[in-house]
Order: C-alpha cells, then sequence, then structure tokens
C-alpha cells in the first residue's frame, strides 16, 4: 500500500509524498474521546503523515497542513528522507497528544513549531 519512492525531503519540515490520495480514510476504529471534543474539521479516521521516529516515541514538534491536498503532516521536526514518512490516522495521534487540538484551526499552508512539548506551538506560513 505504501508507495515511498516518490518522496523527498523538504527544508521547510514537510515531507512532499504520494502514499496516499488527498484526504483519504483510515479504516473505521473506534477513539477513546467524545465525538464531540473532536476539534478538527476533518473526520477523526482521516489520513495524516508522520515519520517513524514520531511512531517510535519522539515528540510531535513540527505541523504542517498542507495548501495542495490539505493534508496534516505531525513530524518530529527533523529532517526527514522518503523512508521516514508513515502514514497515520489524525484521531489515533490525537490520542497520544492532546496537544494537537490547539493546532485543529490551522489554515491550509500553515505550520506550526515547538521546542518541545512544554513549549507553546509558533504558527508561521509554510
Ligand atoms: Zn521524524
Ligand atoms: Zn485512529
Amino acid at each position: 500500500m505504501l508507495r515511498r519512492n516518490r518522496l523527498t525531503s523538504h527544508s521547510s519540515g514537510r515531507l512532499r509524498r504520494r502514499l496516499i490520495p488527498a484526504l483519504a480514510n483510515m479504516s473505521s476504529h473506534p477513539h477513546k474521546f467524545e465525538k464531540k471534543a473532536w476539534p478538527f474539521n476533518d473526520p477523526e479516521n482521516v489520513a495524516a503523515i508522520s515519520c517513524r521516529h514520531v511512531l517510535d516515541g519522539h515528540p510531535i514538534l513540527r505541523v504542517s497542513h498542507d495548501d495542495d491536498d490539505g493534508c496534516w503532516q505531525l513530524l518530529c521536526g527533523d529532517t526527514h528522507s522518503s523512508a521516514d514518512a508513515r502514514v497515520v490516522c489524525l484521531g489515533c495521534m490525537l490520542e497520544q497528544d492532546p496537544s494537537l487540538a490547539e493546532l485543529a484551526d490551522l489554515p491550509l499552508g500553515w505550520g506550526a513549531d515547538r521546542e518541545s512539548l512544554l513549549q507553546p506551538w509558533a504558527r508561521e506560513v509554510n
């Protein structure tokens, strides 16, 4: 299912990818939070892009909301190669890190960074 060969790293911390069609959904599965507490406009099982570092437990320190297809990228903040990308469920990521809710209104074409889990998000245009 994963096609990683077209990915390249991006200096602003976004992964260019053709892993998933725009706004694809993951197969349906339950999340622990209340439906009405879901802060994003996207469905809670929408596919997003993360990196293997985050899946290995590294905190999410870089978030990008892609202007071309509305895809969310939830990354560790380091630079990446194509092989680092992983397809994840946005709802599962919010379960893992509820502070992502603060970025639910991040406009298309914007990104946010933080130094650590304890630092506030700083938003800027991608
Ligand atoms: Zn990473
Ligand atoms: Zn999920």
